[in-house]
């Protein structure tokens, strides 16, 4: 079994005071969690100051976004190596927010995937269809194409660090879930093509996480599906009580 991974997604919330606040917090209410690894991802500007107060902590750091060049005259950027000195250890790209915003594609997330590889951050990959998408029976092609696309040219002895967050656009801070069999059966579909790309040997201890209104009431169930390795969290990420309780799931199941 593969160590389940939980991240809460912060977005643009939360100053510097806020940011120390809530992971002091978290601090306390993580006392002795060690066998999930708990990953949480502020806005660029309080990362450096986190990483003091993570620090002997089970929370690790982790970015919103890169550029994929190391340095240079790319005004409002920030390379995966800045990110990497400030004190992150993982990345999330290609966020559905950003696709959809900020004209992101597969293949500037491919970009930023080999960039934050370089820098020796964990990338976070995001895919996931609308409902459009969804309702015509095209969940599965359309998620195995953006995964397709965005490890594109990933040598097989990188893709361990890689994690796919499984996003259903319509279930992101919308309240609404995928079904834990729904969300299985996508997860399913996207490990399969992860072997098929770089081998069983290779990418077996690549992470297929979900995310879209996980809080704590669902969190159990979501987590006793056999490819459900853990979750991206938005809005319940900002609440200290409720981010513990989805971090100690019960995966009575598994
Ligand atoms: C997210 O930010 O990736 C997310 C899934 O948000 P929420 O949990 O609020 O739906």
């Amino acid at each position: 079994m593969l160590t389940p991974l939980i991240i809460g997604n912060w977005k643009m919330n939360n100053g510097i005071r806020e940011a120390a606040d809530l992971v002091i917090k978290l601090r306390e209410l993580l006392k002795g969690v060690d066998s999930v690894d708990v990953v949480i991802a502020p806005p660029f500007t309080a990362i450096y100051h986190l990483s003091h107060l993570t620090a002997d902590s089970p929370m690790q750091l982790c970015g919103q976004d890169i550029f994929w060049e190391k340095s240079g005259a790319y005004t409002g950027e920030v390379s995966a190596e800045m990110l990497a000195d400030a004190g992150c250890r993982y990345v999330i790209l290609g966020h559905s927010e950003r696709r959809q915003r900020f004209g992101e594609s597969d293949a500037t997330v491919n970009k930023k995937l080999l960039a934050a590889l370089r820098a020796s951050l964990k990338p976070i990959v995001c895919v996931g269809e609308t409902l459009e998408e969804r309702e015509a029976g095209a969940a599965i092609s359309r998620v195995t194409a953006q995964v397709r696309a965005s490890l594109a040219g990933l040598s097989g002895s990188l893709v361990k660090d890689v994690s796919i967050a499984y996003e259903p656009i319509w279930a992101i801070g919308t309240g609404r879930t995928a079904s834990p069999q729904d969300a299985e059966e996508v997860h399913n579909a996207i490990r399969e093509l992860i072997y098929e790309m770089f081998g069983t040997h290779s990418a077996r201890g690549v992470r297929v996480i979900y995310g879209g209104s996980v809080n704590a009431g669902n969190i159990d169930s979501l987590m006793s599906q056999p490819n459900v390795d853990g979750a991206l969290v938005g809005g319940a990420s900002l609440k200290a009580e409720e981010f513990a309780r989805i971090v100690r799931f019960k995966h009575a199941a598994r």
